[in-house]
């Protein structure tokens, strides 16, 4: 975890490192990893030692259960002590957010603005599905990142396409750097910005799934557009984008993270993904497809339902291992804005025509909806959910905080 920078944390403010006694197998692995010697425990419960905890998060990676990860905001005057958690068979609530084990002040600054802008359109973030797994955040910070090796950059889009969308697979080596579908990571570009300092870190979803690109590696892909306008047309050349579509096998990258509490997928059998994307959005609905494709075996049920836009087809990244997928695993419908002799379509105007299919998936309280990509996409969206309640005898206006209470509602849009 990365601490608040003691220049921006209120003084009167302590981040407490705890462990989650409810998920706790008592292993001991914390307590063998801690230098320090921070963390003990009784016949009860394993606690960590506000006094002596540096934060420095070895003991982080190797708890299997993600217990360890557990951090309040608490006022220094209330810090929680070693015998008030070895009495607990819950950690208390966070202060001012009931339930939640993280905010968003947790992040660096500059990270937390990316989050709040890309979730804005929700009023900030949900909380994550009920059956997500635990999250690992902010493991590696801009002070000692991760170094990942380049073992694979791959053009996504065809020769002829405008745009040169890449997947990058980045391999961790011997670092830890677990993942959920849904999460981001940090890019730290190289050199500096036109004022000498340090490059702010652009935020990139993990495209492929918690077991990596390739499974049992430590590796995990990106989705990557090479930006050369901005989105008024204009010419610039995007920092990050540029020096990551341009990488080499071999080369190697700064990463942060990684980041993400709430974009998560569901985790329990029967659960039903409704995933709607433009672009380079489709980075975390192609990991949690090929999550679930990796478990077709298991019969786990549930259906998945995409909808995804793209200028045409030769632009869409991985427009060709979708066509390989079975029907009667995932229903695409793909909405193309500039094929040559159609009429211009948007997902919006999909989720129309399949009005009847996305009111059912929307009611059934076991469907968890994704939306993630351009930020003008947010509000049509919104308004062919509601459009295809309407036709279809459903109450978007009643079903929409509702999704968002339960985590069943995800925005992730730039
Ligand atoms: P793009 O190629 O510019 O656009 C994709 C499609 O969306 C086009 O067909 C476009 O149509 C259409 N579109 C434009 N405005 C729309 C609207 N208001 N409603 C619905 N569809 C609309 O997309 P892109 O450049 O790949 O951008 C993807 C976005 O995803 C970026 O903002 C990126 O930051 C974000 N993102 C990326 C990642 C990642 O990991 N790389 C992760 C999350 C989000 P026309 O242009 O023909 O009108």
């Amino acid at each position: 975890m990365a601490h608040v920078h003691p220049m921006n944390a209120p003084t009167d403010v302590f981040r407490q490192h705890l462990i989650d006694p409810e998920i706790c197998i008592r292993c001991n692995t914390c307590e063998e990893t801690c230098p320090i010697d921070a963390i003990s425990h009784d016949e009860r419960n394993y606690v960590v030692d506000p006094a002596k905890c540096e934060n420095c998060t070895a003991c982080i990676a190797p708890c299997p259960t993600g217990a360890i990860d557990s951090w309040r905001q608490v006022p220094r005057s209330a810090v929680y002590t070693i015998e008030q958690q070895l009495g607990w068979d819950a950690l208390p609530p966070q202060q001012g957010t009931p339930g939640a084990a993280e905010t968003a002040t947790d992040l660096p600054p500059d990270v937390a603005r990316i989050v709040a802008r890309a979730t804005a359109g929700q009023g900030g973030e949900s909380p994550p599905p009920w059956s997500a797994a635990h999250p690992y955040v902010n493991l590696h910070a801009a002070a000692k990142p991760a170094v990942a090796t380049v073992s694979g950059n791959f053009r996504l889009t065809a020769d002829d396409a405008s745009s040169d969308v890449r997947h990058l697979v980045l391999d961790f080596g011997q670092v830890a750097f677990p993942v959920l579908e849904g999460q981001t990571v940090g890019i730290l570009p190289p050199g500096v910005d036109a004022h000498g300092r340090p490059h702010h870190p652009r935020l990139y979803s993990v495209a492929s799934p918690r077991e990596g690109e390739r499974p049992r590696y430590n590796n995990l892909a990106l989705t990557v557009k090479r930006v050369t306008e901005d989105h008024d047309g204009t010419p610039v050349r995007g920092v990050a984008s540029n020096f990551l579509c341009d990488l080499a096998k071999g080369d190697t990258v700064q990463v942060i993270g990684p980041f993400g509490t709430s974009f998560l997928m569901p985790n329990h059998p029967g659960a039903n993904l409704l995933m709607v994307c433009t672009g380079t959005g489709s980075a975390p609905m192609r990991a949690m497809t090929e999550r679930r494709r990796r478990r077709i075996g298991l019969g786990e049920g549930g259906s998945l339902m995409l909808f995804f836009g793209a200028r045409r087809a030769e632009e869409l990244p991985y427009f060709g291992p979708l066509m390989k997928l079975p029907g009667d695993f995932i229903d695409i419908n793909f909405a193309f804005s500039r094929a040559a002799g159609e009429p211009k379509r948007y997902v919006q105007d999909r989720i129309r025509e399949r009005g009847a299919d996305v009111a059912r998936l929307l009611a059934d309280p076991d469907t968890f909806v994704y939306v993630c990509g351009l930020k003008g996409m947010e509000a049509g969206v919104a308004e062919a959910f509601a459009d295809a309640c309407r036709a279809h005898g459903q109450d978007w206006d009643a079903l929409l905080p509702a999704l968002r209470q339960q985590g069943r509602y995800h925005l992730e849009t730039y």
